[in-house]
This record gives structure tokens, sequence and C-alpha cells, in this order.
């Protein structure tokens, strides 16, 4: 098999407009690459950055037949741009991930599925494809449960709680009746996330698994050594999303999270194929970011594993930050952030700040994991 190296001077696409598709473009420019982006938003944050701006729906046909003939090869920030958007791009461009793996991981029932063949325990769960599954009496033993739409959720979004079989009617209709997983809800010890990325070649690097502390079922912060992934829980994460990786035969970057329950077991809860939220640590902890490996991957160039050189907090800044109590919109002080050793400021260009919304993230770095935690609450506290 050839592996075509895309030098530098080259376009890339990137499928997608928002934080991760800038922190791509900002990573491939600095490689020397230029950057194209589809996104129907005028404003967005990779519009805001990138040579090219296709402001178009990622189905266009024109925009998409622009898009393979400027770019010698293109990514995604965002899973769910339509399957036929996908397979076409697939056919006629070099695309990573492949159509394939990213249609697994549109689909919550398909990634169980893949977790599953490949031996990865995953929540125990159901799917429920019409009304006679959300009706069906066996779902009890699922309950109290999560359901969540098979397709198109994030950030807890397309997710209701239900404890007994009439709530799980109720809400798969509240749903709107489209597909859904219905997962038993389980008492969560921890959470993490393997970031890793896999080359043309097969080869697969990865960061060391971060520790996610998510509130209202968005992402707060990671912590990158978090103070109690125990070696062997670790390992065994690693394995997983190594084997999910080779699974697909996946190129490009791909994180992988997962629950630690009560008793120590390691469970796969979702995968994104792009990088994650949870890795953003890595732009300023590491000494490739999980953009870099994303460039890396795609334009074939070679893998070497990342080396953290710092202990990293990354906390999420969401819009509810821009409001006073009283509900008035305001800057946050960042003087008081920035004042504090070891904080990197990264925010996104969004205009509008909306509760829930991710604006920004800051990561503290320190030598110690302790001073980097001791860091991130001193800066929660003047954030206020
Ligand atoms: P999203 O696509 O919105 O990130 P997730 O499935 O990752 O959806 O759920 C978001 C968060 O909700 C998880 O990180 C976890 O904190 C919680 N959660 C999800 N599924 C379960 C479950 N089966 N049991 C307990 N908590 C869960
Ligand atoms: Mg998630």
């Amino acid at each position: 098999m050839t592996i075509d190296y895309i030098a530098p001077g080259s376009s890339l696409g990137v499928l997608g407009g928002g934080q991760l598709g800038r922190m791509f473009a900002q990573a491939a420019q600095e490689a020397g690459y230029q950057v194209h982006v589809l996104e129907p938003d005028a404003h967005a944050p990779a519009a805001q950055v990138t040579a090219t701006h296709l402001r178009a729906a990622y189905d266009d046909t024109d925009a998409l037949h622009a898009l393979a003939r400027a770019a010698a090869a293109v990514t995604l920030e965002f899973e769910n741009v339509p399957a036929s958007a996908l397979e076409w791009l697939d056919a006629h461009v070099q695309l990573a991930p492949h159509a394939p793996a990213v249609a697994v991981c549109q689909d919550r029932a398909a990634e169980k599925a893949l977790f599953t063949r490949l031996g990865v325990p995953c929540a125990p769960h159901a799917v429920i494809a019409c009304e006679q599954d959300a009706r069906d009496p066996r779902q009890a033993s699922l309950l109290p449960g999560i359901l969540k739409t098979a397709r198109m959720g994030y950030d807890g979004k397309g997710q209701v709680g239900v404890r007994t079989l009439a709530e799980l009617a109720e809400a798969w209709n509240a749903l709107g009746g489209v597909t859904c997983v219905l997962e038993q809800r389980l008492v969560l010890r921890l959470e993490l996330s393997v970031v890793l990325a896999r080359g043309r070649d097969g080869r697969i690097v990865h960061y060391p698994p971060q520790q996610n502390l998510h509130r209202g079922g968005i992402l707060f912060a990671s912590f990158a050594p978090g103070a109690e992934l125990d070696e062997a829980t670790v390992c065994r994460a690693i394995d997983a999303a190594h084997a999910i990786a080779q699974g697909l035969e996946y190129v490009g970057v791909l994180c992988v999270e997962f629950f630690v329950l009560g008793d120590g077991s390691l469970v796969a809860n979702e995968m994104a194929p792009r990088p994650h939220n949870s890795g953003h640590h890595t732009i300023d902890s590491c000494d490739q970011s999980q953009f870099d490996l994303q460039v890396r991957a795609l334009v074939g160039a070679p893998l070497i594993e990342p080396r953290q050189h710092s202990a990293a907090v990354m906390l999420n800044l969401l819009g509810e930050l821009w409001f006073d109590a009283g509900g008035r919109l305001r800057e946050p002080d960042w003087q008081a952030v920035l004042a504090l050793p070891g904080a990197h400021l990264h925010l996104y260009g969004k205009r509008e700040p909306r509760p829930g919304r991710k604006m920004g993230h800051l990561t503290f770095t320190a030598q110690q994991a302790d001073e980097a935690r001791a860091r991130a609450l001193r800066a929660c506290a003047a954030l206020g």
C-alpha cells in the first residue's frame, strides 16, 4: 500500500467550523498548511481563522465539490455530517477518518454493537426503535435508566432519565419517537477518556488518559493526570481504545470515553471521531497537541508518541460565566485568572454567550498535579 504524504504548502479541508475546527486550523497553519472550512454559520470560530470559508450546508453538492478540488485531504470536527456527504468525500478525496468509521460514531446503537463485538464492556442497554420496544416490560431490568437518542446527542442533550416503564414510553415520545438507546443508570466512581491517533500505516500513539468531571451532562473539568486513576485501569482503558481504533481501521484522532464503576470495572461509554474537549489540555501540557496529531494523521506525517511535560487541569468556560447574579451580561475577570501562574486562556471567538455554550477553556499547567489543581481551584473562585 502506498501512503501519500501531503507536504506543507498544500491545502487541507475541515467539515465544521466550531472550536475544534478552529484549533485544527491553527495547528495546520502552524505546520505550513492552508485550511478551507465547510460551515454554514458566517461567524463560526473556525471561519474567523481560515483562508477560505465555504459557507454552505454539509451536504451542499457544489460546496463538497469545491472542497474536494481545493483540499488535498479532508477531516472533520463534527461527526453529525450527513452520511451521503462523507461517503462522497471518501470516494473523491483523502478523508480521515473514513466514512464507515464516522458512521459508527454517529450512532450509539452501532457504537455499543462495536464495543460488544470487540469484547469491550459497555453499559447494559437495549435499542428502543418503536413504540412496542418502549412499552416492552422486559426493559424493566434496565431501570432506572437513561434514554438517549441514538443520533445527534451531545453535552447531555437528547437524554432523559427514566425510572418506570410508564416514564420510558413517555420519554421516548418526548424525544420525538426516534431510535434511542436505553442504558442502565450506573453508579460511577469516576470517568476518564483516552485520546489516540492512528495513521494510515496502522501505527497508534496515545496520550495518558485524563480523568473527567461532568456537571449536568457537560464536561466541567479534565485532570491530567487524574488523582484517582490507578495504573491497572489506565492500562485497560488504553488497550480497549487501541482495540477500538484497530477494529474500525481508523485513521485520525479518536477519543473513547469510559466509566469506572464502584467495583473498579471499566465500561466504555461513547467515542468521538475527532479531537475531544477532554484532550484540550494537550495544547499546553504536551509536546504535541491532539490537533497536531490530527494534522499529522491527515497528511501522512510520522506519528510520534506524544510526551506530557506538565501536569494539567482544564476547565471549560461556559456561557453562564458571562452573566452576573442578576442575569446581566458581564465580561469574566480575566485579569484575576491571568495573574495565576500556569494559566493558558483559550477563547473561541463566539459572539453570543448562552448558558451551557462552550465559549472557551482555561488550562492550568504545573510541575505537579496537585499544584495544577490548586491553581484551577483559585481560578474557579476568581471567576465566581
Ligand atoms: P454526551 O454525548 O452528551 O456526552 P454521554 O453518553 O457521554 O452523552 O453522557 C453524558 C454524561 O452523562 C456522561 O459523561 C456521564 O457523566 C453521564 N452518564 C451517561 N450515561 C450514563 C449511565 N449509563 N450511567 C450513569 N451516568 C451516565
Ligand atoms: Mg460524552
